[in-house]
């Protein structure tokens, strides 16, 4: 079964035509990645189906159920977490007070077993978000969407600007969500690491897409990981 299809996205920015017939499939239980260079619509393909972007055409269906048109809030309570580029943590509000925020939804991810699996932003917990580190933000930036229970996860980009073991780390954390049964849909720049982890890949190319198989078919193709990844 799919978390999510997505058939025939259109997204603009005013006048500019910025997806053209997006479509893609995200399985269940899997983690799906999409790749592709600078530009090339990866961030404006997760805010159409998250609702902050809203296609002017095509649909988006969320486990069997039609969710096209639907408003972020909504999509939220529906499941589905989303981590933005850039992590948004609440500069004045202390980690634990971060972690109280969002709309818990009733399963497994509690605060206390979010501070189980991510021991350091229980060290951290009374530090105010600002005092964190990169690495730490990107943390409680995950850790508030697991709060949620998503069914699907979607991250954009965690792994930007952060040091190679934290980057390890967000996508051992990652690769464990899966194994408890979440599907998740993953944007990156680090097309190698992204490739290794994902089961699915999708590429774009110029708000078009150009792939859409397996991770295992795009981790052979060297020429085209080298087109991928030299642009970033
Ligand atoms: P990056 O990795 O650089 O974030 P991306 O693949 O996520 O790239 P998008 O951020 O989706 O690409 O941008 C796709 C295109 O839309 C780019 O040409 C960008 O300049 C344009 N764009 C993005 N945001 C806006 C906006 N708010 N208004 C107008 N154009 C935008």
């Amino acid at each position: 079964m799919s978390a999510l299809t997505a058939e025939g996205l259109n997204t603009y920015y005013g006048k500019s035509h910025i997806l053209h017939d997006v479509s893609l499939d995200v399985a269940e239980g899997r983690i799906t990645t999409i790749l592709g260079r600078n530009g090339a619509g990866k961030t404006t393909t997760l805010r159409s189906l998250v609702g902050l972007t809203p296609p002017r055409s095509g649909r988006v269906s969320l486990f069997g159920t039609d969710i096209t048109g639907w408003p972020p809030y909504r999509i939220a309570a529906a499941g589905v977490g989303y981590v933005p580029e850039g992590r948004r943590v609440f500069a004045n509000l202390t980690v634990d007070e971060n972690l109280r925020v969002p709309l818990e939804r009733p399963g497994p991810y509690t605060i206390e077993h979010i501070y189980e699996l991510f021991p350091r932003l229980r060290e951290r917990a009374t530090n105010l978000g600002r005092q964190l580190s990169g690495g730490e933000q990107e943390m409680l930036s995950i850790a508030r969407a697991m709060l949620l229970n998503p069914r699907l996860l979607i991250l954009d980009e965690p792994s930007q600007g952060l040091a190679p073991l934290i980057v390890k780390e967000v996508f051992r954390i990652v690769a464990r969500m899966r194994e408890e049964g979440i599907s998740v849909l993953l944007v990156e720049q680090n097309v190698r690491m992204s490739l290794e982890i994902s089961d699915d890949a999708h590429v774009l190319e110029n708000g078009q897409m150009v792939y859409s198989g397996t991770a295992e078919a795009l981790r052979g193709d060297e020429a085209r990981i080298q087109a991928l990844a030299g642009a970033s």
